[in-house]
């Protein structure tokens, strides 16, 4: 089977190497020459682990190529996957769909003999029928049928989430390109990962709902931590008292500095939007959105009262910047929002990431960026952990004291606890422990 993939960003091309490691015949196509110039160099544009080892292996086995040129891809493929980005639109909140309308005019006029057009992004319900109409209107002699195939992959976990799925849901309703979804996951499908068929609409629902059900799900739990500091508790008993009913589940239960990332936010954003304008509103999600974006910058607070109440002048050294670890991705970090409140109060900004670094630089102004925690400490009056890299869960505190002008961490991953950190003389702020504190 070929398969083109139009989008080699962060889903695109990991869906690509993985089809192609399936045994297809894969064309990984995307708009932006550096991209493709550098996988076929070898290089990966994105931080994923494993990633580069799997195009690799694919590259040498003839199985999977890169190409700014979508009509070839699209003439020779038996399903195209559009992966391309779906961004939050500037103004009003709805998902901006000009990067997928603009792929299907572009596929339209390639296409020859049936073929699957398959919606990989993330798009409001509806979108696979204008997907259909603008195709048909360019080339109404296409032998075609337009499949919802949402992804739930994980940045960081990327390739063992699209290898080892809970699901995979496709939202069809022709026989023809059912079978040929079920061709095109069949590995996955002789491992007995459910495959779920469903109409276009509800498929497209599915990925928001299931988006906004996990950003409801930490959102409550970050209020959790709230109520917990007021009345003393400890939020991360809470959590586990919880979630080890299995009715609940213990994931997703991990209180912090709000979510962030390329995914939550716009999404929960786009369903307010998609249910507002069907008079169907979502409320708990509207709320979810609001108590986010507040928690995010609320964050600054915790460092302001870390560090007395005033950090006009004083350096404060952030650790990771990344919405989560083991990415580079950037997209609504948490910490664009806490970095800008500090800085509006006064603060000094070091910081340093493992991989977010490069693109950290383009999004914030004046943060002077280090090589490692320790060269980020330097002088500072409090040291933030906003992301939970390994590189900064056995930090050495002696050596982090002697450098720092005063030693306060502030955990907003609680990935350390009071003793531990107050017997090398530090002070400790967390989130949701108030007998941390
Ligand atoms: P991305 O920005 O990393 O990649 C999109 C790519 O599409 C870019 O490289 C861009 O140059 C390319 N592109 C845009 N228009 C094109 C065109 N007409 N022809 C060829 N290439 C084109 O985005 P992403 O993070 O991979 O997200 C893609 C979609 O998948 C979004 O809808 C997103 O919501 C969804 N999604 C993302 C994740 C995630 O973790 N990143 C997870 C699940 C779903």
């Amino acid at each position: 089977m070929v398969i083109a993939v139009i989008g080699s960003g962060y889903v695109g091309l990991v869906s690509g190497t993985c089809f192609a490691d399936f045994g297809h015949e894969v064309i990984c196509v995307d708009k932006a020459k550096d991209k493709i110039e550098k996988l076929r160099n070898g290089q990966i544009p994105i931080y994923e682990p494993g990633l580069e080892e799997l195009v690799d292996s694919n590259v040498k086995a003839g199985r999977l190529s890169f190409t700014t040129e979508l009509t070839d891809a699209v003439r020779k493929a038996d399903v195209i996957f559009i992966a391309v980005g779906t961004p939050s639109r500037r103004g009003d909140g709805h998902a901006d769909l000009s990067y997928v309308y603009a792929a299907a005019e572009e596929i339209a006029a390639s296409l020859d003999g049936f073929t699957v057009i398959v919606t990989k992004s993330t798009v409001p319900v509806g979108t696979g029928d204008e997907v259909e109409r603008i195709i048909r209107e360019i080339n109404p002699n296409a032998d075609f049928e337009v499949v919802s195939n949402p992804e739930f992959l994980r940045e960081g976990a990327a390739i063992s989430d699209f290898k080892r799925p809970d699901r995979i849901v496709v939202g069809v309703s022709g026989d023809r390109a059912k079978s040929v979804m079920t061709e095109v996951y069949r590995p996955l499908y002789l491992n007995q990962s459910p495959l779920v068929f469903v109409s276009r609409r509800t498929s497209e629902l599915i990925k928001y709902a299931g988006n906004a059900f996990l950003a409801m799900k930490i959102t409550f739990i970050n209020e959790l931590a709230d109520l917990s500091e007021a009345v003393g508790a400890d939020v991360q008993d809470v959590a586990r008292g919880i979630g080890l009913d299995n009715r609940i589940g213990s994931k997703f239960l991990n209180a912090g500095p709000g979510y962030g990332g390329s995914c939550f936010p716009k999404d929960t954003l786009a369903l307010v939007k998609t249910a507002q304008d069907h008079a169907s509103p979502v409320r708990l999600i509207e709320t979810t959105c609001s108590i986010n974006d507040q928690r995010k910058r609320s964050m600054s607070k915790k460092v302001i009262s870390a560090v007395g109440g005033d950090v006009r002048g004083k350096k404060i050294a952030v650790l990771g910047l990344t919405f989560k670890p083991n990415t580079d991705d950037m997209r609504d970090s948490p910490a664009l929002s806490i970095i800008q409140a500090l800085q509006d109060k006064g603060a000094e900004i070091s910081a340093y990431d493992p991989e977010g670094m490069k693109a950290a630089v383009e999004l914030v102004d004046n943060v002077t960026f280090g090589n490692s925690a320790y060269d980020v400490a330097k002088d500072a009056h409090a040291l933030v952990i906003v992301t939970e890299w390994n590189a900064f869960r056995a930090l050495d505190f002696s050596r982090l004291k002697e450098d720092m002008a005063v030693p306060v961490l502030v955990d907003l991953r609680n990935i350390y606890g009071k003793d531990e950190v107050a017997k090398h003389g530090f002070s400790y702020m967390c989130v949701g422990r108030p007998d941390q504190e």
